[in-house]
């Protein structure tokens, strides 16, 4: 029977698990998650070198899908014992600077963040009472995608707002934390010279920002107070004129509950479109709205490239991971196209090809494979001990 960590990533229409064996390497057993939480729900998952599983589990809300991971999923691990359970939290707002041992006054100051990330944080913290009384001897963790912003100058972590509203909290935050951790600390190991110098991680899945890195230290960060602002994404609308806001609401009779539909829901690639938010299927049709909607989102990334070199002083690699990032050739050329002023300059057969190393200019371009339950499973290992 071995001792595993189990690593909860719970999203507002997914939920994704990871099983790690608790060794100093530390090896991934299971990987899964349950997609489309609605009417039409379903599990997946498979044992790393195996065949995925696909279970239809139709109608489920986070509740019963956490339960379909706990009686099924993890059910597959036989008779291995969940010792450690680590939890992907959106927001640690000022205070949460590192992972923290997840105990009733800590989760109940996690509860007073869930009005700064609405369609996260709430959902995190369902995920954790529902671990809690699935597995009510496991050590318990949770980890920020905050954490690794909190650095920031002044500068990069206000807005132009009077003073209070910094000091009541409302700052540029930056999220998708965990990966950028990964990342920086797979160059750390592989890279250490890029490691050392200016460097901007483009995380580019249905959510996407980017960070700028000096030194392995983040500077700043495309998302801000929430995870809408910044680049264009899935279905959120990234930077958006704040007059559009009080547009909506004076002209339009908007609804705070429905411009937040708009803005995180309707927008992005799918609103662009008008078809969809799945990069494949735009980068494989004519349509003249899906060529618009890459067009616009390849500009407005490249736009914040340059933004964030100029923080930077400079750039010595741009580094693409998250579903799109790691994948889509066509999206990352046309990102790169016109950035050669940078260094920036794309090998076309090994961006083709999908390989690590895709630049040839002066500037070094990867495709790095990111790993956030990995970072997950790092933390719940410094914190467990077993003799403790
Ligand atoms: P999430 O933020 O939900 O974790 P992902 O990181 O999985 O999202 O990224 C989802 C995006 O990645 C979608 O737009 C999807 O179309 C795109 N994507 C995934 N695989 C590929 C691929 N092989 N080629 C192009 N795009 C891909």
């Amino acid at each position: 029977m071995d001792e595993v960590f189990l690593t909860l990533n719970a999203g507002s229409s997914s939920i994704k698990f990871s099983v790690f064996l608790n060794q100093e390497k530390l090896i991934e057993k299971i990987q899964g998650q349950v997609e489309n939480i609605g009417p039409t729900a379903r599990l997946i998952y498979k044992h790393i070198g195996e065949e995925k599983n696909i279970i239809e589990i139709g109608a489920a809300n986070h509740k019963t899908a956490l339960q379909e991971i706990f009686s099924r999923g993890i059910s597959s691990l036989g008779g291995d014992n969940i010792t450690g359970i680590g939890h992907r939290i959106a927001h640690g707002g000022i205070d949460f600077t590192k992972p923290v041992k997840l105990s009733k006054p800590i989760i109940e100051k996690l509860r007073l963040l869930e009005s700064l990330a609405p369609l996260h944080q709430p959902h995190n913290l369902k995920g954790i009472e529902a671990a809690q009384e699935a597995f009510p001897d496991a050590f318990q963790i949770g980890c920020f995608d905050t954490a690794f912003h909190r650095n920031h100058d002044w500068v990069n972590d206000t807005f132009a707002l009077p003073r209070r509203f910094y000091e009541k909290g409302i700052r540029r935050y930056g999220f998708h934390g965990l990966s950028y951790d990964f990342i920086t600390s797979e160059l750390a190991k592989t890279e250490p010279a890029l490691a050392k110098s200016r460097v901007i991680i483009a995380h580019l899945g249905n959510g996407a920002s980017m960070c700028g890195v000096k030194e392995g230290r983040s500077i700043a960060s495309t998302m801000g107070f929430s995870p809408l602002d910044g680049l264009p994404m899935g279905t959120r609308c990234g930077q958006l004129d704040p007059g559009v806001l009080l547009y909506l609401m004076e002209n339009e009779n908007m609804m705070a509950s429905e411009i937040s539909d708009l803005l995180y829901k309707k927008s992005g690639l799918l609103g662009l479109s008008g078809m969809t938010n799945d990069m494949r299927a735009l980068t494989s049709t004519d349509k003249p709205e899906a060529k618009q909607a890459l067009s616009y989102y390849a500009t407005r990334t490249r736009r914040e490239i340059g933004a964030m070199a100029a923080l930077l002083q400079g750039v010595d690699g741009l580094i693409f991971c998250g579903g799109i990032g790691e994948n889509s050739a066509p999206m990352r050329k046309m990102i790169v196209n016109g950035l050669e002023f940078l260094g920036l300059e794309l090998d076309e057969t090994a961006n083709l090809k999908n390989n690590r190393e895709i630049g040839k200019g002066k500037t070094r371009i990867l495709a790095i494979k990111t790993d956030e339950e990995r970072i997950i499973a790092r933390a719940l290992r410094e914190f467990y001990s077993p003799n403790s």
